[in-house]
């Protein structure tokens, strides 16, 4: 067996050799000719003229081996309904759904916008698409109405996907609604838009000619067969828009042939999956995490994916682990963000719905602090694997490859760069290369592997100025954060490059004061950003959610805790790295998928606008540190 390392060094030295091996992984249509083409730098094209399908490689192929095996598992704890579909019953409602698209006049490279709740359809709205070689663009449920309208203009959809209504916490979300007002924003209406009325929304109300029922055009094609449309392999399967945690998103396009590759390999040599088993992904089908390994990667790798509708508290706090028994979870992908949700809880829970089956829990999104890590690690006894991926790379860029050999981990680092990633950190100032435990900016030398993004949706000069110009003439990606490897060879990220704070001439990482302000034991959450000083140019500015609120509950209580928490980040740091004040909060603001807004922390804690707050996820978040800022001024 391979060692991580030789792997590694073998998928940079010889790309050709090791990416033409694991394009084994999946069934092509027609042979590749050449594993990489490179012509136009940083545009690379993977496995050029192969032809192949997504859909093909997630559903068709694996009706010869495992058709009445469970293909997708859907729990929906806020409609009390579940419903499991085998990979034969998944290929009929893909081919149902692929026939309704088809018939409305859809087909190779037509856009489609997916505004979908957790439910089975939108998973068949996206395996159809694939399958006919029309290009979707999931946008996470629950957007407001102008920043799907933002979307809707840059991807131009000629038709829309969503349902009447999804649920979050037992209240109902009115989707179309949304979809409405948002068709009305925008430029570029689409000529139709199919709804999946689940009956939640009473007064749902059709634009004549426009607007389709999907129950009624299913009904038309019940024993479809859709043809597969086979695409090249760097023809485009996707687009999906970044988080917009720093500013306006951009639209990230994916190829084919790569995506699946690089889904393929990873489930192998990360997840160590295997087929026949189950894996569950607490992410949402509008963020990278979701398309990458709810939907596309389990499947294609002939595994089960669980679909959850739902909070993970509701109806308690045990829900992740009592699906985790009832599917015989083995493989688990999840949030920091999520898990400190949990923390917050009785940790009986975690078992409480028996011994867990799972091999790994692995998590990305945020910064996973030690203490996270720890916690979740020891209470639920099983290997908790922090990896560090974006929107734009698809995958893991970061990450432990137990499936290639088993490395000890280290608590707060993300391991080591995957295969493929040939990483380097760089000296922001004069690019160049930095040693051991010294700070850098996480950067790629390209091409960047396969399944990462090919280019920004039909703005190629925006994916070259945006990426690849952040170091002078070196043509080299940016991923815009901050890491630092150990003499180990272990990665840490420190934050975004945005995210730095810099006290008299001292540059820090939110993070690394985040981690500081976390040693205390009261403390469950915390953001720290950096605000104006006159003197100092900046000082860090600590948010904090406690354990036990009744510390914090008046005016002394909270000036004691401030002091315990000065006092723990003066052990940890030194006082260059102590906030000036620490202010505590119940509610941090973040975005949808879970991030910490600091740029609209920082402005409000710097008296400015908090600028654009269409990714928030709930406008309490954001009040609350409004008041804590009036408060202490
Ligand atoms: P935008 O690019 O629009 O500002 P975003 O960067 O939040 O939004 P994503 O692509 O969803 O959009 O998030 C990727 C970022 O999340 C990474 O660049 C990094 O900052 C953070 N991240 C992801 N995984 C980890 C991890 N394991 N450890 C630390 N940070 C992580
Ligand atoms: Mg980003």
């Amino acid at each position: 067996m391979a060692t991580c390392k030789d792997f590694h060094r073998r998928s940079i030295e010889q790309p050709d050799a090791f990416w033409g091996e694991q394009a084994k992984l999946i069934d092509w249509h027609q042979p590749f000719g050449k594993v990489l083409d490179y012509s136009r730098p940083p545009f690379a094209r993977w496995f050029v003229g192969g032809e192949t399908n997504l859909c093909y490689n997630a559903v068709d192929r694996h009706l010869k081996d495992r058709a009445d095996q469970n293909a997708l598992i859907f729990v929906s704890t806020e409609t009390a309904q579940d419903r499991t579909y085998t990979f034969r019953e998944l290929h009929a409602e893909v081919n149902r759904c692929a026939a309704v698209l088809r018939e409305l006049g859809l087909g190779k490279g037509d856009r489609i916008l997916i505004y979908m709740p957790m439910i089975p359809e939108a998973v068949f709205a996206m395996l159809a698409c694939v399958r006919l070689g029309a290009i979707h663009s999931v946008v996470f449920g629950g957007f407001a109405a102008h920043s799907l309208a933002s979307r809707i203009d840059d991807a131009k959809p000629k038709l829309m996907f969503t349902a009447d209504a999804g649920m979050r916490g037992g209240k109902a979300l009115l989707y179309k609604g949304i979809v409405d007002e948002a068709i009305g924003l925008s430029q570029h209406p689409p000529q139709h838009v199919v709804i999946v009325d689940r009956g939640i929304d009473t007064d749902l109300r059709r634009v004549d000619g426009r607007d389709l029922d999907y129950a009624q055009l299913r009904e038309k094609h019940m024993s479809a067969q859709v043809p597969v449309q086979w695409l090249e392999a760097s023809e485009p399967s996707y687009i999906l828009y970044t988080s917009g945690t720093t500013g306006k998103p951009k639209g990230v396009q994916r190829d084919t042939g790569g995506y699946a590759v690089a889904l393929a390999a990873s489930m192998q040599h990360i997840y160590c999956g295997k087929p026949g088993e189950t894996m569950f992904t607490t992410s949402d089908i509008g963020w990278v995490v979701g398309h990458s390994y709810i939907v596309y990667g389990p499947l294609i790798h002939g595994m089960a994916s669980v679909m959850y509708e739902g909070l993970p508290v509701r109806p308690d706090p045990g829900i992740w682990w009592k699906i985790v028994a009832d599917h015989k979870v083995t493989v688990m992908f999840s949030s920091p963000t999520a898990i400190r949700v949990l923390k917050k809880q009785d940790p009986a829970y975690l078992t409480k719905y028996g011994p867990s089956t799972l091999r790994h829990l692995f998590l990305a999104g945020e910064p996973l602090d030690e203490p996270t890590a720890r916690w979740i690690s020891e209470a639920l006894g099983v290997q908790v694997i922090d990896h560090y991926w974006q929107t734009e790379t698809g995958w893991a860029l970061l990450s432990a490859m137990p499936g290639v050999e088993a490395t000890p981990l280290k608590y707060g680092s993300p391991s080591f760069p995957a295969y493929g990633y040939n990483v380097k950190l760089l000296d922001e100032g004069s690019g160049k290369e930095i040693g051991a435990n010294e700070k850098g900016v996480v950067a790629v030398v390209p091409p960047l592997p396969p399944g990462c993004m090919t280019t920004v949706w039909q703005q190629d000069e925006r994916f070259v100025n945006t990426y690849f110009t952040s170091f002078g003439d070196q043509l080299i990606y940016t991923t815009f954060d901050w890491g630092i490897r150990d003499e180990d060879g272990y990665y840490f990220i420190l934050g975004r490059t945005d995210d730095v704070i810099n006290i008299a001439g001292h540059r820090l990482g939110t993070r690394e004061i985040e981690e500081a302000v976390s040693d205390h034991p009261n403390i469950a959450e915390v953001a720290v950003v950096g605000i104006h000083d006159e003197i100092k140019g900046q000082v860090p500015m600590a948010f904090a959610i406690v354990k036990d609120a009744s510390r914090v509950a008046d005016a002394a209580g909270r000036r004691a805790m401030e002091k315990e928490v000065f006092d723990v980040v003066n052990k940890a740091l030194g006082a260059v790295g102590r906030p000036a004040r620490v202010h505590f909060v119940t509610q941090l603001p973040k975005t949808r998928s879970g991030k910490v807004l600091r740029r609209s922390i920082q402005a409000i804690a710097e008296g400015r606008d908090p600028g654009d707050l269409t990714t928030l996820d709930d406008a309490a978040g954001i009040e609350q540190i409004q008041a804590a800022v009036a408060a202490a001024s």
